[in-house]
């Protein structure tokens, strides 16, 4: 009977700090449904914590939350790129967060230095080229795609598409204003055609003879490669010598009106975690931002390669310089 009572005592007391949490989180995500369901359902069935959420595009999704102010319903806010993250901090939208939990899981270079956001996967916007067309030792870093060697060869999103901001913001953090804005024009000069709408059609248009290489984020690729397994494209790691791969994150951060703020950021550690990280990452092919977490096989098949470790923050401090520049070199 004893053993009964202590056996339940340590139930009990085992569920006191769930018990303390709020159970539900309302979250607005910037990320797909499919990409952000199966982890939300498992964290359902862990904590027996609700995950209500709406999707929609990253900058509807940042006005919604301003116009809601004090009465916004969500309490985290999920979005990609480390430009909107920027921006949703900046317009004062998410709360900071001091967790060691956090800290720990999220590699200080893919958060905010305020905890304000914190990465939760990782994607490389690198260079992909025509195997039939390119071999892989022409190719070398960023800057290289301005050399006159690719005239009539590149082809590139459009810069109204934050991934090349953010690009262009960390060429303008490296290397400076004078010299990022010569590279740019570098590019636009060795456009073979106009800029496309998304880094997949860029990459079509290698595959079909267009242009011979283009710079695209990494999980695009993974995509194309499952519906073309023999598509002959090739993935280049550049500036191996000097900065790194550029990288970016998805990421998100409790909301500064959350209503259940605990359970937002209990919700946030675990999405972190070792448990949550490998699908989180996994599911859209990206890397999980976690160090102690191996990529999936597909990922890891592309091969290792040097990350640029500049703060992603940046990206968004200098994001208005470089649409201001892309402008000025008549990158459309
Ligand atoms: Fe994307």
């Amino acid at each position: 009977m004893l053993h009964l009572l202590k056996a339940a005592v340590a139930a009990w007391s085992l569920l006191l700090p769930l018990a303390a949490l709020s159970s539900e989180v309302v979250v607005y995500s910037a990320r797909n449904e499919q990409l952000i369901k199966p982890l939300f359902d498992r964290y359902t069935e862990q904590t027996g914590v609700t995950v209500r959420y709406i999707t929609d595009k990253a900058g509807p999704l940042l006005q919604r939350l301003e116009a809601e102010g004090r009465r916004t319903p969500a309490d985290m806010l999920i979005t990609v790129d480390a430009g909107n993250l920027w921006h949703a901090a900046e317009n004062g939208v998410l709360a900071e967060i001091s967790s060691p939990i956090l800290e720990a899981n999220v590699p200080a270079n893919l958060r905010d230095p305020q905890g304000r956001w914190f990465g939760l996967s990782e994607r490389a916007r690198t260079l992909i080229y025509s195997t039939e067309r390119v071999r892989p030792q022409e190719l070398s870093t960023y800057e290289d795609l301005a050399d006159p060697k690719w005239r009539g060869r590149l082809c590139l999103r459009t810069s109204k598409k934050v991934y090349n901001q953010s690009l262009v913001a960390t060429l303008i953090a490296r290397l400076g204003e004078e010299r990022a804005e010569q590279i740019v024009r570098g590019w636009v000069d060795n456009l073979a055609v106009a800029p496309f709408s998304n880094d997949t059609k860029a990459m079509q248009a290698v595959a079909g003879g267009q242009c011979d290489v283009t710079i695209v984020n990494t999980y695009y690729f993974g995509r194309l490669q499952k519906q073309q397994p023999d598509i002959k494209l090739g993935i280049f790691w550049p500036n191996q010598d000097s900065s790194g791969v550029h990288i970016n994150v998805s990421g998100a951060g409790v909301t500064r009106h959350a209503k259940n703020p605990e359970a937002a950021q209990a919700l946030l550690e675990w999405l972190t975690s070792e448990a949550a990280q490998a699908d989180f990452a996994g599911l859209n092919m990206e890397y999980p931002v976690n160090p102690k977490v191996t990529p999936d096989a597909t990922v890891r098949a592309w091969g290792e390669f040097k990350a640029d470790t500049l703060n992603v923050n940046e990206a968004g401090r200098l994001q208005s310089a470089a649409i201001r520049l892309m402008d000025r070199a008549g990158y459309r």
